[in-house]
């Protein structure tokens, strides 16, 4: 339990929060990028525990979270069709589209299977080739490599009936734009460990430069996420700002070379439109040309599909740190996750679940 123990042991919790109070002398506003990692702040309190002077803010890092609805009503749209096996992580059935969600399709007798992995939907695939298989491939950097290879294998297997949905993330230009945006409050980030795992944490060093902001690549246990906010703290009070790496058993400088190749061989950067937020230029992962008899957007067509958010929901507030989601109207009121209005409260990395879960009154 090597890793367990040592990253939630509470003398060290405390001491590395003494240590910040010793040193912070003035405000200071930091987001964490990843979902988990916010359920792990709002799991332990530890925004509740640390000084006073520093305010933790939630980043855009929940897949489920940023994306678009119109990706969820393709998803839709297709999951509907005679033949067709839409295959799907577990938290994207419950994402209201515009007018349903993949949970309501397969209510209604549509074959909407749950996966942990695209693997599986290419095992479907493989044993149900009167079926055209369809995998509703979303996520980070994190996913991408694993999405990758499912459509590379199909294509070198010549499984015509296995098909992608995609849309991938990228986190600089994430942060970038919030850095860019004339309401930006935060001054210190800490990166996702996960994506980093895969990207390396090179990617950060050129707009922690030029923006002269402080990026610490953090963990997602209570002891990483305290270490990482710590180091944070520190350059903010010495006027430093460079990238550092707080999860260095699982992070490397340049990162997974091999999930990096198969990325760069199945997809290629695009601008993608991110739920509530709008398109963010150069943000996502779409697939090469070549891959074209895989790509369900082509073989479906429908890229063409638009919509409209909710007008209650401030999700795109939420996601860049500008409001709390106790500070939306609907929460815990009209959303709630059984009755959810937007897509971060159906996520299990969705911030306002994480304060649903963790900072209603009676919870
Ligand atoms: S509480 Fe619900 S309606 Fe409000 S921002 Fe969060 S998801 Fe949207």
């Amino acid at each position: 339990m090597k890793y367990l123990d040592e990253y939630r042991d509470a003398r060290v919790a405390r001491g590395l929060i003494a240590g910040m109070a010793r040193r912070v002398t003035r405000p200071w506003v930091l987001m964490e990028i990843c979902g988990g990692q916010t359920h792990t702040l709002m799991r332990y309190g530890i925004d509740e525990l640390i000084p006073p002077e520093i305010e933790l803010v939630h980043g855009p890092g929940c897949p489920v979270c940023v994306t678009a609805l119109e990706t969820v009503d393709k998803a839709v749209q297709i999951a509907s069709l005679p033949g067709v096996t839409l295959v799907s992580y577990g938290d994207m059935l419950r994402v209201p589209g515009s007018h349903s969600d993949l949970f309501h399709v397969k209510a209604e007798g549509g074959d909407v299977r749950v996966a942990y992995s695209p693997m599986e939907a290419l095992k479907i695939a493989r044993a149900n080739p009167e079926r055209q298989v369809v995998f509703l491939g979303i996520g980070f950097e994190t996913t991408a490599p694993a999405n990758a290879m499912s459509v590379w294998l199909a294509a070198r297997e010549g499984l015509k009936n296995f098909s992608m949905l995609a849309s991938h993330f990228l986190v600089p230009p994430a942060i970038r734009m919030l850095l860019e945006s004339p309401s930006n409050r935060v001054q210190g980030f800490i990166a996702p460990g996960h994506v980093c795992t895969v990207m390396g944490y090179g990617q950060y060093d050129e707009l922690s430069r030029k923006y002269r902001v402080p990026i610490v690549v953090g963990g997602f246990e209570p002891v990483d996420l305290l270490e990482a906010i710590s180091m944070l703290v520190t350059q903010l009070e010495q006027g430093q700002a460079a990238v550092k790496n707080q999860y260095v058993r699982s992070v490397a400088y340049e990162g997974n070379r091999p999930a990096q190749e198969i990325m760069e061989r199945t997809f290629e950067v695009c601008d993608r439109k991110w739920r509530g937020i709008g398109v963010i230029p150069q943000s996502g992962l779409r697939l090469r040309q070549e891959f074209a008899a895989h790509d369900a957007e082509k073989i479906f067509e429908v890229a063409g599909t638009t919509a409209e958010e909710p007008v209650e929901c401030i999700s795109a507030l939420v996601l860049q740190g500008l409001r709390k989601p106790v500070e939306c109207p609907a929460f815990a009121v009209r959303c709630t996750p059984g009755t959810p209005l937007g897509a971060p409260m159906v996520s299990g990395e969705g911030a306002c679940a994480a304060y649903y879960q963790f900072r209603r009154p009676s919870s």
